[in-house]
């Protein structure tokens, strides 16, 4: 047995230190980031947040209306290559390149990605998403990915080590998804005690995946905009978000009506209401690893990533970050023991 001394850090044990900038209004600040992929070669430029592959986020109305923003989304992987054929139909190669195509390690997913990406040549990114990205599996399943889509950016996970970073661009990623326990409906970390707090998983597999030319996703434990910019601030190339996008129209979640309240369903993946929805049930063998919350109906999404755009163009003009691409290095984070003034709750 070993321990690692040095303490690790979640979003919510840092802050910013501002600093000195002629930045006058935050409409100054660019978000947009232009990216060339490792292994594809492939170009793309929008904004890094990408709503997650959860199936009550990760929807192809939510890519829609994200699209506008030239925001991403990872599509669940439950969609059958008819829905996806329609979805292809109807949608725009706007649309189409602000899309990850999601799947599993299985020979069925591989053909399904086949028969998905064979829809329409705008379709651009794939992600192989697996909970635990340490498996063997997984690396031989992004050689075989990367043998058969040579020109298509692949992104695979969840890892929070630079070693395991290293090993999948190196099997032909170009983006590693870093996250394993800090999710709003996970609960890894309680049934199994494994995790890594998610600044540091970030701050660590950036500073490996960017030695190799790759980028990574930070995944999970977003609660506000200022998480996300902090994520971002931390070297995160692209954010995955799950709850702050989950409980809105185009979340495409059950709509709940309790004590004349409207609320929406929100799961983890590997929760049981997801086990029992697409498994049959959560197998004898395993333990669900997710929650099932009801969250109270948001609305459209439109308001909700303009807030959160906002305030991560907001961080931009307090550190004198003219562009995303800079808000890392432009970033000095202070360790703290308090967060915001909770007196009147949370907005
Ligand atoms: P959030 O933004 O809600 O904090 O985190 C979203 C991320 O949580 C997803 O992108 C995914 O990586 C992770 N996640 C989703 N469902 C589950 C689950 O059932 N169990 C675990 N361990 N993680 C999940």
């Amino acid at each position: 047995m070993r321990i690692e001394q040095d303490l690790k850090l979640g979003f919510k044990d840092v802050l910013f230190r501002p600093k000195r900038s002629t930045l006058k209004s935050r409409s100054q600040v660019e978000l947009t980031r232009d990216f060339t992929f490792k292994h594809s070669g492939r170009q793309w430029s929008g904004v890094p947040i990408i709503a997650a592959n959860m199936d009550s986020v990760g929807s192809f109305d939510m890519a829609a209306a994200l699209a506008k923003h030239h925001v991403m989304t990872a599509i669940h992987k439950h969609y059958s290559v008819d829905d996806w054929a329609g979805f292809v139909h109807n949608h725009s190669a706007e649309v189409l390149k602000h899309v990850m195509v999601s799947t599993g390690t299985s020979e069925a997913d591989f053909q399904k990605t086949k028969d998905i990406m064979a829809l329409s040549d705008d379709l651009l990114f794939i992600c192989i998403d697996i909970a635990n990205g340490y498996s063997e599996h997984l690396v031989e399943y992004v050689e075989k990915v990367r043998t058969a889509f040579p020109d298509k950016v692949i992104s695979a996970g969840n890892v929070v080590t630079g070693d395991m970073v290293e090993e999948l661009i190196l099997a032909g990623a170009d983006i590693v998804k870093v996250g394993i326990g800090p999710g709003s409906v996970c609960t890894t970390r309680v049934k199994t005690g494994v995790g890594y707090p998610q600044l540091s998983a970030i701050i660590e597999c950036a500073d490996a995946a960017h030695g190799l030319g790759g980028q990574i996703i930070g995944d999970g434990g977003c609660t506000c905009a200022g998480d996300v910019s902090k994520a971002f601030g931390g070297g995160a190339d692209f954010v995955m978000l799950g709850g702050m996008l989950a409980g809105h129209e185009e979340s495409n979640g059950e709509i709940v009506e309790k004590d004349g309240k409207t609320y929406m369903k929100f799961y983890g993946m590997s929760s049981q209401s997801a086990m029992d929805k697409h498994s049959g049930g959560v197998a004898n063998y395993r333990a669900a690893e997710g929650k099932t919350v009801l969250l109270p109906y948001r609305g459209p999404v439109e308001n909700t990533i303009q807030d959160i755009m906002g305030g991560v163009r907001s961080t931009c003009t307090y550190v004198g970050a003219a562009k995303l691409k800079e808000l890392t290095k432009r970033t000095t984070f202070i360790r703290v023991q308090e967060q915001e003034n909770n007196v009147y709750g949370r907005e």
